[in-house]
């Protein structure tokens, strides 16, 4: 019998069971036969017992001057920097992507910590002129107090980092709860920050489903801000629950992110940017290229290079240096994949590449599937229109850049797009007309850095953004302050202020 390594939630410092004392299990996705580990099934009792340490935490972290707190987030971005290959090793084991993106998403959490630590001496305000003699009259950042991460299983160190750094680094604390997928990459990223010396309470970890230990966070009082990255379907329930409370929601959602290929674009390097942009972590980023609008005097020849590299795309297990796309995260995720290739075919687009879930040889115990191609897409299908977050790709012919346009926008979603094309002038107006928040040009529509804003419109964000210092307004709030020295009542907002 194999044996697994049992893992524990971390509240007020101390690393401890669920109060039920139930447990649930993580399999390897490449292959279900080996175990990550037992972790702890929480429940609102145990949200209610982090949430209070991370509110008496609160108290006397918030007062830690911001360059301190800065200090042991740089520790701890040395921390991750030092452990980077097992923390990469470990996310591969846990949600198949392969070990060079796993060692991106790492990376990406230590230069997120770098930057935000950098911020520790930062967090600028504004002085300004006071409509009244001797009077100071400024701005500064204050923070909210306990802070609720919840994250997805797609970015299991990044997208915790986005998050709980800026947190830290403005006052606040924090209860972490990560994908029920991915839970060993949050034991070891908080493991980082205890022994980087972040005091009891801080950041407390609380493993769980989303129905239980999620929503119990979204409810609750003493929570002021909740930072949420996952689906629009729990975003929205996340919104609609955290609403009474009038905590700040911060939400980053689904994507259905578009590749538009113009008449003039180099069609090679719009292959490889289709390629790492559709096939990438096997389509599992909210960034990920699932559409590819290509003009019609350029169609055929895009297509046949396209099909022909992703049918050479070697799937297996991430850790393997030869592979070039590991599993779906899991079973269910497969299950939705296989669905869609159906709905595909139903609806009359014409699949030509892939469309079938892998289960011999090397792929027999794990949850593999074919990248998948489907031409001749309209853009109202399902496919081209719904988030399948998995290895598939359709292609839809259009005939002028107007039109790509229009497609592209054409979607509920709103996070990444791109243009391939040499025409600045097109490249720009592009740009200014796609209703996203991240644009590339000449480039695929993933590879996002920690010192821009990352987010999205309509149903994928609520208005917010994470990363850059635009994370600082999620994680704090503003006070304007008065200082009058005059000595005497000097009186503002009447119509004749003293001269
Ligand atoms: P998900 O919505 O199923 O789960 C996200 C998190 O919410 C998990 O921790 C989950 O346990 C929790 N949760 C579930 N139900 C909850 C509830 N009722 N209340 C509170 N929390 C609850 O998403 P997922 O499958 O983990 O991730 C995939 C999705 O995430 C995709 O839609 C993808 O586009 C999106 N995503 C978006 C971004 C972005 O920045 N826009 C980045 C990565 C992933």
């Amino acid at each position: 019998m194999v044996t697994m390594a049992t893992y524990h939630n971390c509240i007020d410092g101390s690393w401890m069971s669920s109060g039920s004392g139930e447990l649930f299990e993580n399999r390897n996705p490449a292959d279900q036969r080996e175990p990550i580990g037992l972790f702890q099934k929480s429940d609102r009792r145990d949200v209610a017992q982090a949430i209070d340490a991370a509110r008496r935490a609160y108290a006397r972290w918030r007062l830690v001057p911001a360059p301190r707190r800065a200090e042991i987030l740089f520790r701890a971005a040395h921390l991750i920097e030092a452990r980077k290959d097992l923390l990469a090793r470990d996310m591969t084991r846990e949600m198949g992507k392969v070990l060079a993106e796993t060692r991106g998403d790492v990376q990406e959490a230590i230069d997120m910590t770098f930057f935000m630590a950098g911020e520790g001496r930062r967090q600028y305000g504004q002085t300004v002129p006071s409509e009244l003699r001797d009077k100071f009259a400024m701005s500064v950042r204050q923070p909210l107090g306990v802070s609720a991460v919840i994250t997805p299983w797609n970015f299991p160190m990044a997208i915790p980092s986005w998050k709980i750094i800026p947190a830290l680094v403005c006052g606040n604390t924090v209860v972490f709860k990560p994908a029920t997928l991915t839970p060993l990459s949050a034991v070891h990223f908080v493991e980082i920050l205890e022994e980087a010396g972040l005091p009891p309470g801080v950041v407390n970890l609380v493993t769980g489903g989303g129905e239980e230990v999620g929503e119990a966070l979204t409810v609750a009082d003493d929570v002021r801000v909740v930072s949420f990255t996952g689906s629009t379907t729990v975003g929205r329930m996340v919104s609609q629950k955290a609403a009474p409370t009038f905590k700040k929601v911060h939400l980053e959602m689904g994507g259905k992110n578009v590749i538009m290929i113009m008449d003039d674009a180099n069609i090679e390097l719009a292959v490889e940017g289709c390629l790492w942009g559709g096939f990438g972590t096997t389509g599992q980023r909210c960034t990920a290229a699932s559409r590819v609008v290509v003009h019609e005097n350029v169609y055929r020849s895009f297509l046949d290079r396209f099909v022909s590299r992703a049918a050479a795309l070697r799937v297996g297990d991430g850790l393997e240096p030869a592979t070039d796309m590991g599993p779906l995260v899991s079973q269910g995720q497969l299950q939705t994949v296989v669905r869609y290739v159906e709905i595909g075919r139903t609806e009359g687009a014409r699949l030509v590449c892939g469309g079938h879930p892998l289960a011999a040889g090397a792929h027999a115990n794990g949850h593999f599937h074919e990248p998948t191609i489907f031409a001749d897409v309209s853009p109202r299908m399902r496919i081209a229109q719904e988030e399948i977050f998995g290895p598939v790709v359709s292609v839809i012919p259009c005939r002028s850049f107007d039109e790509a346009i229009e497609i592209g926008n054409d979607v509920q979603y709103g996070l990444s797009a791109s243009i391939y094309t040499q025409d600045v002038n097109r490249a720009f107006a592009a740009m200014r007309d796609m209703n996203t928040g991240i644009f590339y040009v000449n480039a695929p529509t993933i590879g996002a850095e920690v010192h821009l804003p990352f987010g999205g419109t309509k149903a994928t964000g609520n208005g917010h953004r994470e990363a850059g210092t635009a994370a600082l307004d999620v994680f704090s709030e503003w006070k304007s302050v008065y200082v009058d020295f005059s000595g005497k009542l000097q009186r503002a907002q009447i119509d004749t202020p003293e001269m």
